[in-house]
């Protein structure tokens, strides 16, 4: 790769500030002082050197949100924050991506990452993940409507649903619930409710395949994957 794109990924500055620590001759490749940013540089195989310190050089990223509610599940958005803008620029350098879309109004585990296949794997619908979301519901939520889950439900615009499984924590004029699916429709899990006549009021994502909420994790905060649960997700 390019020892600017390199370097721009680990987070050394612009452009122009990259010009400028380039041309002070303190950026080594294989201990060469390297002057041009279009130089080529294996950053597995090379020891690239700048200002005495060792790059240690990864190509993915892989952080974990508690995303808040408020803030879009994009890379960009024309008014509002994304969960991008929630990232220091140590980790944006990266250029992460969320690993599918959480409503703005749904709070809980987002993956933000730069590994397409990773991400594809994830959302594939062959490969049908499970996502577990907890939430609160208006109403009284049976086992009748366990069951309607269970055999697949018909949306709004006709689509029926693949089983859901439905686990009822607490039920009365309020229920609490937690829901998994294996897909990712649009606004999926509040439109199955409505589908029975109730209506979600609060929607946090708890789980997507073997990864879980990490309880440590304050909303709004995020931490990188832990070599395991990568290991465990791929
Ligand atoms: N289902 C929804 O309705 N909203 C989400 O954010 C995720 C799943």
């Amino acid at each position: 790769m390019r020892l600017d794109k390199l370097l721009s990924n680990m987070g050394y500055g612009s452009r122009k500030e990259m010009k400028k620590l380039l041309k002070s001759g303190t950026v080594l490749i294989d201990g060469v002082p390297a002057k041009e940013g279009k130089a080529q540089v294996d950053p597995f195989k090379q020891v690239v050197v700048v200002n005495g310190e060792k790059i240690e050089y990864r190509e993915f990223i892989y952080i974990l949100m508690n995303k808040p509610q408020g803030v879009i599940s994009a890379t960009e958005d024309r008014e509002h924050k994304t969960v991008i803008d929630l990232l220091p620029v140590e980790y944006q350098v990266f250029e992460p991506f969320p690993v599918g879309r959480l409503d703005k109004d749904t709070e809980g585990l987002l993956l933000l990452t730069n590994d397409g296949q990773l991400s594809h794997q994830l959302l594939s619908p062959k490969k049908h993940v499970p996502k577990t979301y907890f939430a609160r519901i208006d109403g009284e939520v049976t086992e009748h409507d366990q069951e309607a889950f269970k055999m697949g439900i018909i949306l709004d615009d006709g689509y029926e649903t693949k089983p859901g499984d439905l686990v009822i924590l607490s039920s009365g004029s309020t229920s609490e619930i937690e829901l998994t699916i294996t897909e990712g429709k649009f606004h999926q899990v509040k439109r199955m409710f409505q589908a029975v006549g109730k209506e979600v009021t609060y929607l946090q994502r708890i789980s997507m395949g073997t990864l879980t909420l990490d309880p440590v994790l304050k909303i709004g905060e995020y931490r990188e994957l832990i070599e395991d649960e990568l290991v465990k997700l791929q």
